[in-house]
């Protein structure tokens, strides 16, 4: 009886679903207890309850195998114990890296999110290492939405964010910065980003964009900024969109760098 107290814990945190109700093993607990206590005053003040009449060692044989049952029947409750927690932890655990990545993955294009892009910048600027930002922004893309559908833009959208990481990847972070604007953090120096920068609007032009047997061609243009220290990243963000608006103005499809534009 008392090797199976834990068990009544076990089940009621297991199987009583809402309110756990502790106090019924608990009860169950001292009941046992009080039965265990009254058993042996019983016993020492009246002799035994039910006599064996058995010799001493098959009386041993008994205590021992009475024993057996209570230590396993106690050390099975704290390993079942045990285990449910530790497979309760590793389901918590997936669970928060799951939230994680919802809170901080923009879940059409797989990129980061703007939010989640901050922690980055905060690192950055930390280490006081030089990078760049280039901002991405699809060209006439309203109207890629508007002659072939909001679906063949979201390919059109997903396909670009694929090219621009897969060029990026080992140079710094791609996010989502909002719409159709993909920000880059290029933890290359000025030429080098500009470098991919180039590759990136090369590879999505020449990139053919399909859907149900339609096919077309989109470009970016790119506007990029060196951070400067003593500038804030407000400012710099601000240096590539101005980039990239001059980019706009100025046929689209290109990548607009320091030496391009101030
Ligand atoms: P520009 O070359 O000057 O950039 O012209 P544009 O037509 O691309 O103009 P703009 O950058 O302002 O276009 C933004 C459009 O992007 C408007 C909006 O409908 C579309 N858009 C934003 N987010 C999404 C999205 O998640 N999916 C799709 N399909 N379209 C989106
Ligand atoms: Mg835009
Ligand atoms: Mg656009």
């Amino acid at each position: 009886m008392i090797g199976l107290i834990p068990f009544g814990y076990y089940m009621c945190i297991t199987l009583i679903q809402g309110r756990k109700k502790y106090y019924i093993p608990t009860l169950l607990g001292l009941v046992v207890l009080i039965c265990f206590i009254c058993c042996r005053m019983i016993s020492m003040f009246w002799g035994s309850i039910f006599p064996l009449h058995v010799s001493k060692f098959t009386e041993l044989c008994i205590y021992i195998f009475n024993s057996i049952c209570n230590f396993g029947f106690l050390f099975l409750g704290t390993l079942l114990f045990i285990t449910d927690m530790l497979a309760k932890n590793n389901q918590l655990v997936s669970q928060n890296i799951a939230l994680d990545n919802m809170a901080s993955i923009d879940p059409l294009t797989g990129l980061f999110n703007r939010r989640s892009m901050q922690d980055y910048f905060d690192a950055v600027m930390k280490t006081e290492e030089a990078f760049c930002l280039v901002m991405c922004d699809i060209d006439n893309f309203k109207k890629v939405n508007d002659t072939y559908g909001h679906d063949f833009g979201d390919v059109v959208l997903k396909e670009i964010s694929r090219i621009i990481q897969d060029q990026v990847r080992g140079h710094g972070q791609v996010c989502r910065w909002g719409g159709e604007e993909i920000l880059i953090l290029s933890q290359e120096k000025l030429d080098r980003t500009c470098e991919i920068a180039e590759r990136i609007r090369a590879s999505v032009s020449e990139h053919v964009f399909t859907l149900h047997e339609t096919s077309i061609h989109c470009s970016l243009t790119l506007g990029v900024a060196s951070h400067r220290p003593g500038n804030t990243i407000e400012d710099t963000i601000t240096h590539s969109d101005r980039r990239l608006y001059y980019g706009k103005q100025n046929g689209k499809n290109r990548v607009v760098s320091p030496f391009d534009a101030p």
